[in-house]
């Protein structure tokens, strides 16, 4: 028996929510005294699959073929469960990131399997099953779930668990399950990349943006905070509604949930619907002009003033801390 990881890869490189997911299984391994396969679908150089042993995974399984290069949801799926069968896994466990999230109910359907989807912590196994705390409804609330099938899927949320090293010998083998034609029937032909920034779902820091700023010509501050922080830009609704922003970075119940280790909220009000989004980050930072603006109550830090006095300042600071 094993635990089975599965380890997405961006072009060819493991991103780190997939290290993430490995420190994860390495501790429930090390629970229950059991051992860490990953299954790696799509083109990964052997260095970069060897990086995986710092992390626990004692055996790589490397699916690598030509026309599993673009992520296939059925074909992966399939893969992930075919890997589970073989290496008799009970507990598989991904990203519940963009695919992951597409991956993990099609993943528990073809093992019989029960799902934790949006996992934030370690669980704990009892003579009833496994118990798992997870995020429920738009992070405004947690759940515990109880999982009493023989076989369980979990899906951890990004940014949920931290990064551990744990040097592990490993030994990398190909594997390549039979696929059917339906398998296929769903291709992504073609990803013409809409900007070469920082994608907003993985990003450890954001730099959000909100009604705050008036207009989109003063957006220029905001880009040039998230350059000096290696950060990626995200905003409020309304902001994308009145087309000041790409819908792409609209974050909250209705566009994207992030969870960086920091966000800093600029002319953002902090209604419900926006906290909704964004929660669960680390730390949060807001500058508002309003200190009676509800984001005051959720951060971290807050600075009360205006922001297109404080941003650039801020800016100037972070630059001239970088040179030191
Ligand atoms: P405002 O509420 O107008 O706030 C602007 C803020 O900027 C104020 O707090 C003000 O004090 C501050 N400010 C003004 N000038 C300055 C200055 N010079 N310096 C510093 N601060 C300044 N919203 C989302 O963001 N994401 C969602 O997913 C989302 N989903 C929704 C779903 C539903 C069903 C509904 C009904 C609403 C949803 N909304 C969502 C909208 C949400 O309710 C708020 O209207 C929205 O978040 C407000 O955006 P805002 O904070 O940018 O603007």
């Amino acid at each position: 028996m094993a635990i089975l990881v599965y380890i997405e890869n961006i072009e060819g490189t493991f991103k780190k929510s997939a290290f993430e997911v490995v420190s994860y299984a390495k501790a429930i391994a090390d629970q229950l005294s059991d051992t860490v396969t990953a299954i790696s679908i799509g083109q990964v150089a052997e260095a970069e699959l060897t990086k995986l042993g710092q992390y626990g995974v004692s055996k790589v399984l490397d699916c690598n073929q030509e026309q599993l290069k673009q992520f296939v949801n059925k074909a992966y799926a399939s893969i992930i469960a075919a890997a589970a069968i073989q290496e008799h896994a009970n507990v598989v466990i991904l990203s519940n990131s963009f695919s992951g999230k597409g991956l993990a109910p099609r993943l528990a359907a073809k093992l019989q399997a029960g799902l934790a989807d949006g996992a934030i912590s370690l669980p704990s196994f009892t003579a009833n099953g496994m118990e798992i705390k997870k995020s429920a409804f738009s992070n405004k609330a947690f759940a515990t779930e109880l999982i009493s099938s023989d076989k369980k899927v979990i899906a951890l949320n990004p940014n949920s668990f931290e990064l551990v090293k744990s040097d592990t010998q490993t030994t990398i083998s190909s594997f390549s399950p039979n696929l059917s034609e339906q398998d296929f029937n769903v291709i992504v032909k073609d990803i013409v990349r809409a900007t070469d920034k920082i994608s907003l779902p993985e990003a450890e820091i954001v730099v959000s943006a909100g009604r705050g700023l008036k207009g989109p010509e003063n957006w220029a501050m905001i880009e040039e905070l998230a350059e000096v922080l290696g950060a990626a830009t995200a905003c409020s609704k309304p902001v994308s509604d009145a087309g000041w922003r790409p819908h792409s970075e609209h974050v909250g119940q209705t566009g994207i949930v992030v969870s960086p280790n920091l966000y800093i909220a600029i002319g953002i009000s902090g209604a419900i619907q926006h906290l909704a989004g964004v929660s669960s980050s680390k730390t949060i930072v807001v500058i508002n002009k309003d200190s009676e603006a509800p984001f005051f109550k959720v951060a971290d830090y807050g600075i009360v003033g205006d922001a297109f006095e404080i941003v650039p300042k801020l800016t100037q600071a972070i630059k001239a801390l970088k040179q030191q």
